[in-house]
C-alpha cells in the first residue's frame, strides 16, 4: 500500500517512502508513506489558499453534508479502520475500534455544529447603531499530529476546521501514516470542494516546519511532545500565526485512604497501563496516602502482572507493543534512571514473543520521591510511579508539584475532598473515581501550565482557534 499525497484533488506519485511498520510483527510491512519535500508542502499550501474563499461562503447545509458522509463512513468501517489502526501503532483491538468509532463521532457531532453556528445582536451605545458580533473563519489551517492517536486526532482538528469553513493542510505523524490516508481517501469522497482537504506526509523537521514556517498559513494546530510544541510557537510568533499546542503530561491518580480499593486500582490499571500507556492522560504518578499505601501497591502489582501484553491484533490482548524501537529504549532508560535514583522497579522487562515487535511488561516504580527524573519527565510507556503522602493536603501538593497540567484524578468517597480537589487541582481536566485517561468528545479538552497552549480543543470550545470574531456595526 502506497500512502500518498493529496493536494488540490488529486493523488500524487512519489518515489522516495518511509515504511509503516508493525510494531506488534516487524517483519509485517503495513505501507510505505510519502517523504515529500518542502516544494510539494508549497503546493499543498497553494491548493489550500486557492480553495479557503469559497469553502468560507458555503452554506451549513453544505458544510453539514461533507462532515456528516465522513462521520457516517468511519462509523460504518470502524471494525476495519480499528484494525489498521491497531495494526500500525500497537494498541490492542478493541482500543483501536474504539478510536475509529471515536473519529466518526467526532465528525458526527461537528456536522451539527455546522449548523449551530451563532453570533450576537448588541445594541449600541450610540442611538441608531447595530453591533454584530460574528465569527469568520481563519483561512488556511495547518495541522500537525502524533502517532498515539492516528485516527482520532486527526479528526479532532479537521472537523472543526471544515465546520468553521477552513481549508486544511494535514501532516500527520511518521510512525502511523495509514489512518492518516485512510481518513484522506474518505474525506476525498464526502464530497469537499478540491482543494479545501490536502495532506502531506514526511518528516516533521523538514515538511512539519516548512508548513509553520509558511506565510500564507494562517494558523497552526499542533498535538505532539513539549520540545517541539515549543519550538513551533516560537516560529508562529514570528509569523503571527494563531497557534494551539497539545503537549505532554505527568498526569497525578491521588489514592485517599478512603477509596474503595477495588475502584482505585481499576482505575489506575486502565490510566497507566491501557493503549501500553501511551496517552497524553496516562496516569503516571500514583500518589497514595499512608492508610492504604502498601495494600494499593500489592492489589496494583498483581493486577498489573496478571496483563495480558502481545500482538496487538489477537484476541484477549490486554497490552499490546511499544510504538517503536526508541520508544522502546526510552522506557526501559527510565526505568534504570528510576533504579539508580532509589525507587523499587517492579515489571518493565524487555519481552521476547513468538513475533518480534516491540514488547515489554508494565512496570511500576514504588518508594519513589517527586523530584526524581521519573516524576518529572513524561516516559510515554506502561511506566507508573507511586509517591507516599501523609494525608490529603500532602497529596494535592504533590499532584500541583509538576511543570504539567493536563489531566489529574482522585479516588476517594469523601465527597469534601473530592470538590476541593476539582476546584485546586492544577490542571485542564479532573478526574474523580475515573481514570486520568478517557474523555468525552463533546466537551473541551486540554490543559494547563507546560501541557496546553491556546485555546481549547473539542466541543463547541473549538471555535475559539478555529475562528477569527469580527465585529460589525451599522447605521441603517
Ligand atoms: P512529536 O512532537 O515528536 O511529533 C508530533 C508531530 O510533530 C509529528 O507529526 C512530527 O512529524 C511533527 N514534528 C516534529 N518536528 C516538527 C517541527 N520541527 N515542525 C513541525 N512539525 C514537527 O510527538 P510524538 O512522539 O509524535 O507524540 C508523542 C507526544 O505527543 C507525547 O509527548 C504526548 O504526550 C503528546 N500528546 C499530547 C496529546 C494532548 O492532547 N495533550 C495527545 C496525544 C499525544
Amino acid at each position: 500500500m502506497d500512502y500518498t499525497n493529496l493536494i488540490a484533488g488529486s493523488w500524487e506519485n512519489t518515489s522516495d517512502g518511509c515504511a509503516n511498520v508493525n510494531p506488534s510483527d516487524i517483519t509485517d510491512v503495513i505501507g510505505m508513506a510519502a517523504l515529500s519535500e518542502t516544494a510539494d508542502m508549497d503546493r499543498a499550501v497553494a491548493s489550500a489558499r486557492t480553495a479557503a474563499a469559497d469553502w468560507a461562503q458555503a452554506t451549513p447545509q453544505m458544510r453539514f453534508d461533507v462532515l456528516d458522509f465522513i462521520g457516517s463512513e468511519i462509523l460504518a468501517r470502524q471494525a476495519e479502520l480499528g484494525q489498521l489502526l491497531s495494526r500500525e501503532e500497537g494498541k490492542t483491538l478493541p482500543e483501536g475500534i474504539g478510536e475509529a468509532a471515536r473519529a466518526g463521532q467526532i465528525f458526527k457531532f461537528f456536522a451539527g455544529e455546522c449548523l449551530r453556528q451563532t453570533g450576537d445582536r448588541l445594541a449600541s451605545v450610540r442611538p441608531g447603531v447595530e453591533v454584530d458580533v460574528t465569527r469568520a473563519p481563519v483561512g488556511v489551517v495547518g495541522l500537525i499530529t502524533p502517532w498515539n492517536f492516528p485516527i482520532a486526532i486527526p479528526a479532532w482538528k479537521i472537523a472543526p476546521a471544515l465546520a468553521y469553513g477552513n481549508a486544511v493542510v494535514l501532516k500527520p505523524a511518521e510512525l502511523t501514516p495509514g489512518c492518516a490516508w485512510a481518513l484522506a481517501e474518505i474525506i476525498s469522497r464526502s464530497g469537499l470542494p478540491e482543494g479545501v482537504f490536502n495532506i502531506v506526509f514526511g518528516k516533521g523537521a523538514s515538511v512539519g516546519q516548512h508548513l509553520v514556517d509558511h506565510p500564507d498559513v494562517d494558523a497552526v494546530s499542533f498535538t505532539g511532545s513539549v520540545p517541539t510544541g515549543r519550538a513551533i510557537a516560537s516560529s508562529c510568533a514570528k509569523t503571527l500565526k494563531k497557534v494551539q499546542l497539545e503537549m505532554g503530561g505527568k498526569n497525578p491518580m491521588v489514592v485517599l485512604d478512603d477509596a474503595d480499593l477495588d475502584l482505585a486500582v481499576a482505575a489506575c490499571l486502565n490510566g497507566a497501563f491501557f493503549s501500553t500507556g501511551q496517552r497524553c492522560t496516562a496516569s503516571s504518578r500514583l500518589i497514595v496516602t499512608e492508610g492504604i499505601h502498601d495494600r494499593f501497591v500489592a492489589a496494583l502489582t498483581t493486577a498489573m502482572q496478571g496483563l495480558k501484553v502481545g500482538n496487538a491484533l489477537e484476541a484477549g490482548i490486554q497490552m499490546g507493543p511499544v510504538v517503536d524501537a526508541r520508544q522502546l529504549e526510552q522506557n526501559l532508560s527510565y526505568l534504570k534512571i528510576a533504579a539508580d535514583e532509589g525507587g523499587t522497579v517492579i515489571g518493565g522487562e524487555r519481552l521476547t514473543l513468538a513475533q518480534e515487535g516491540f514488547y515489554m511488561a508494565p512496570a511500576m516504580v514504588s518508594e519513589t520521591s517527586n523530584d526524581m527524573r521519573i516524576n518529572r519527565e513524561e516516559v510515554f510507556g506502561p511506566v507508573a510511579s507511586v509517591l507516599r503522602a501523609r494525608d490529603y493536603n500532602e497529596a494535592l501538593a504533590l499532584a500541583n508539584d509538576s511543570a504539567f497540567g493536563l489531566s489529574a484524578g482522585i479516588c476517594t468517597t469523601s465527597l469534601k475532598q473530592a470538590s476541593h480537589f476539582k476546584v485546586n487541582a492544577e490542571a485542564g481536566m479532573v478526574m474523580v473515581n475515573l481514570p486520568t485517561a478517557g474523555v468525552d468528545y463533546h466537551v473541551p479538552f486540554g490543559g494547563s501550565k507546560g501541557s496546553s497552549y491556546g485555546a481549547r480543543e473539542q466541543g463547541s470550545y473549538a471555535a475559539e482557534f478555529y475562528t477569527r470574531v469580527k465585529t460589525a456595526y451599522t447605521l441603517p
